[in-house]
């Protein structure tokens, strides 16, 4: 053959990948990514468009986003001793991170089921993946074969999403504090969920060498700006930013950002509003008796069918005019499960509805 085709040149491993896939949802209830449901007043918007009008589009954004990182590190608490670096969401953190651990024989270790990220930088990087299973019956870390898996791979890097995508439950901090200590590389604690959980570990990034935190604005409200930081030592942070791309974060996301964080009352009232709901949610799921419901520290539940009866009640909800997340088949550990974001009232009141039908 002519030797010029894409099947000739494209990396095996990159061949091999499904692209990043996101479900077909126009005219859905869309409780499938973890979004928040709500939107802002208009006086709101009216002042952001007025802020947005001073934008200039036609100079580049100020590199480092200095005025952005200040305004995060008071809203979120960073230390005044730790570093940080923006990521165009924390997507581009964790391909960063990767970026600069990569090379021959490195991997990268995280309990499984976990955040398909990891996964998906890892292999594009070049980094050897090792998922260590959680615990079968209640997602927790399975600490022996952590610790027996860290011995065996030596890994550059452990990322633990705290609390857990697509599981939702947190982790105790005397299982991560140990797994800190283990670790011969880097750990990366993923805080994505931390608006609906008093956990965190941002405040123990000074105290440990090798700890990252990463952060998003994703969850909290603002999806559609891609704002992540990693925070922690300089030594690790000021290497992982050589990798970053110029100019990652945009102006218009670092005008945005910083109009949204001057407005943070509102983020924490959403933010209380859907750990409210989650609660009523989990109540009402729990009356299906046929349904296995998982606790959550997160914005969404992960829930467990019948026995072979998650790709139809999956279906059936989506018909009904509800789209959620179908994990059966993506893990063992998921067979039969499904993952729903908690939405508004009555987003959350429709999803019910479909669900009791489905059922
Ligand atoms: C949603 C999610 C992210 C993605 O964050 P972005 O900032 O939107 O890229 C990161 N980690 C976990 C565990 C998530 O669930």
């Amino acid at each position: 053959m002519s030797g010029k085709t894409a099947a000739d040149w494209i990396r095996p491993e990159i061949q091999a990948l499904s692209a990043y896939h996101v479900n077909e949802h126009a005219g859905l209830i869309k409780l499938d990514a973890m979004e928040n449901p709500y939107s802002w007043s208009e006086d709101l918007v009216d002042q952001w468009l007025e802020l947005l009008r001073r934008v200039e589009l036609n100079r580049y954004p100020d590199p480092e986003a200095e005025v952005v990182r200040h305004a995060l590190r008071d809203s979120m608490a960073v230390p005044d001793a730790a570093s940080m670096v923006l990521g165009n969401g924390s997507d581009e953190l964790i391909q960063m991170i990767l970026l600069s651990l990569a090379g021959e024989g490195r991997c990268v270790l995280t309990p499984q089921p976990g955040f398909v990220m990891y996964r998906l930088s890892a292999t594009v990087t070049g980094l050897e993946y090792v998922g260590v299973p959680l615990r079968n019956d209640d997602f927790q870390l399975d600490m022996p074969a952590m610790r027996a898996a860290i011995a065996q791979h030596n890994p550059a890097v452990i990322f633990i999403a705290c609390p857990n995508n697509p599981t939702g439950n947190g982790f105790s901090r005397s299982d991560i504090l140990e797994l800190i200590d283990l670790a011969p590389g880097l750990i990366v604690l993923d805080e994505a969920y931390a608006p609906f959980t008093e956990q965190t570990f941002i405040a123990d990034v000074v105290d440990f060498d090798n700890l990252l935190v990463m952060r998003t604005v994703s969850k909290m409200g603002l999806a559609g700006l891609r704002l992540g930081l990693l925070v922690g030592n300089a030594q690790w942070i000021d290497e992982i930013n050589k990798t970053r791309l110029p100019y990652n974060i945009n102006v218009l996301t670092q005008a945005s950002s910083l109009f949204a964080l001057q407005h943070s009352e509102l983020f924490d009232q959403q933010a209380a509003q859907i750990r409210a709901d989650r609660k009523k949610l989990v109540v009402e799921l729990m009356a299906h008796q046929r349904l296995q419901v998982f606790p959550s520290e997160a914005n969404f539940i992960l829930l467990r069918t019948p026995v072979g009866r998650a790709d139809e009640i999956f279906d059936r909800v989506k018909d009904l005019g509800v789209l959620i997340k179908n994990l059966h088949g993506s893990d063992p550990a998921l067979a039969d499960c499904l993952r729903v974001t908690v939405g508004s009232a009555a987003e959350n009141k429709a999803f019910l509805n479909a669900l009791a039908t489905a059922l």
